[in-house]
């Protein structure tokens, strides 16, 4: 391990903004521990994706995204030990790895009173209440801070169910809408209702409005944002996205998520202006199709970088939608809002999927990146321990091949005439996980990346158009 950590090089960043990143993480996470120190404020383990930070944030509540700490050890590849003790509580390696490295921190924290040794960026500081969230087939959303109540015993949970209606072919999602969106809203109040009792103040519904209506415009400010890397060059590619998510899913309904994307807003509109791409030479534009990314290899973006590839869009982390195109039922309730916007974005895609034979909704949105960022192949990363995100990556890819192809080709017939047919476009499935190092081969991984830009390269070639 301590090998692996030496041999870590940092991955570079092509745009300003990415590489600011780095230093904000650090400072909300010692802000954590800053704010538990001088018990300031209401302190809450909270999982990402989940439409709360606004209800959170207007009660002055401080979140504590433990999916993210859990990433920081993950990508400064010091996430082992804490693996291996939550492996000698008992877990199995199999479970997510997230909530692996998470327990056997917290365990140990709490073993010690203190932070363990060399905490990665200070540590994850001690929470007073953890809000779980029964959703997307996430085990762990469920389970993680059950099991870490063990070693917390005197730290309340609660739980909020999010869910939505499933995509049929044949049915409009919009006739259950309105009981989805009535048993959100509750779960939603429930949520006010305990955070109220938690930190002894009443909920201000001006200031979620504020909250709320900041987060819808940074929303599409994102939209707009990340519209911009359709250019060609492209001005930024997924591997500083995987930085750039970090205001989208850590920091939503605050004043510096906005200004953040703002700047780099204007960052990429420069390079665009100046033609400045993340490679030199661009040869090759790949949508990164679905899964967490390898934390601790992320270098392997340069290496596709190096290779004349860029990833103009990716569908991971991107977790926002268009406002204006969701249609929200105008209401005086921000809550009702929230609520509204949730199911607008888990079934953005279902009306479009219905269009097309064949469609669905996560099969859609690759079509639709596909054709906006003008992409040449696909590429997965299947991370063995986080479930919720992977199940049914590889059937998507096969779906995708099956109902679209976009690429013009000349066939050889039986009668030895060529005639033009259309192919899928290329893919890739890489394999390790999130943040278990031991799961990845740097040379396995870069030999598979080396064929698929031989397969990209032989297609350019067959193309007729
Ligand atoms: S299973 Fe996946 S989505 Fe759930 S907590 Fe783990 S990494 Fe996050």
């Amino acid at each position: 391990m301590a090998e692996q950590k030496k041999k870590h090089k940092k991955r570079r960043t092509a745009t300003r903004a990415a590489a600011s990143i780095g230093p904000m993480v650090k400072e909300f996470i010692a802000g954590t521990v800053r704010a538990q120190r001088e018990g300031a404020q209401k302190l809450a383990y909270s999982f990402i994706v989940c439409h709360h930070e606004e209800i959170l944030r207007a009660m002055d509540v401080l979140p504590i995204w433990t999916e993210n700490f859990a990433g920081v050890c993950g990508a400064k590849r010091d996430a082992e030990r804490f693996l291996q003790r939550a492996e000698s509580l008992g877990f199995s390696r199999s479970l997510c790895t997230y909530a692996l490295c998470g327990l056997g921190f917290d365990h140990w924290r709490e073993e010690l009173g203190e932070m363990p040794p060399d905490a990665p960026w200070g540590g994850q500081a001690r929470p007073d209440f953890m809000i779980s969230t029964g959703q997307i087939l996430c085990d762990p959303r469920a389970k993680w801070y059950q099991a870490a109540q063990q070693y917390m015993p005197d730290v309340p949970i609660y739980n909020i169910d999010l869910p939505y209606p499933l995509y049929h072919p044949d049915r409009d999602h919009r006739e259950e809408l309105p009981y989805y969106h009535k048993y959100i809203v509750e779960e939603l109040k429930g949520l006010i209702a305990f955070v109220e009792e938690q930190t002894g103040k009443k909920m201000d519904y001006e200031r979620l409005w504020e909250r709320v209506r900041l987060s819808d415009k940074t929303w599409n400010l994102i939209e707009a944002t990340y519209d911009l890397r359709s250019a060609i060059p492209c001005p930024m590619g997924t591997g500083d996205a995987m930085n750039t998510m970090v205001p989208i899913n850590f920091m939503m309904a605050t004043q510096d998520a906005y200004d953040f994307f703002l700047n780099l807003k204007q960052e990429l509109e420069e390079k665009i202006k100046k033609k400045e791409g993340v490679v030199e030479n661009e040869k090759y534009r790949l949508l990164w199709g679905g899964g967490l990314p390898s934390w601790f290899a992320l270098g392997d973006f340069n290496y596709f970088n190096s290779k004349g590839a860029v990833f103009p869009a990716e569908t991971t982390y991107r977790m926002v939608a268009p406002i204006a195109e969701m249609n929200i039922p105008k209401t005086d309730d921000p809550v009702e809002h929230l609520a509204w916007r949730w199911l607008g974005y888990w079934t953005f895609w279902y009306d479009k999927a219905r269009q097309r034979k064949g469609g669905e909704p996560d099969v859609e949105r690759l079509i639709n990146y596909i054709e906006r960022y003008k992409i040449d192949g696909v590429v997965m990363h299947e991370a063995f321990s986080c479930r919720t995100w992977h199940v049914g990556l590889i059937w998507q890819l096969h779906q995708l091949a099956k109902i679209y192809k976009p690429i013009p080709v000349l066939r050889l017939g039986k009668d030895g005439n060529k005639t033009q047919a259309w192919r899928e476009n290329p893919s890739l499935v890489l394999e390790s996980d999130i943040i278990d190092i031991t799961s990845y081969s740097e040379v396995d991984t870069r030999n598979k990346i080396d064929a698929f830009i031989d397969t990209l390269e032989s297609v350019a070639k067959s193309r007729v158009d």
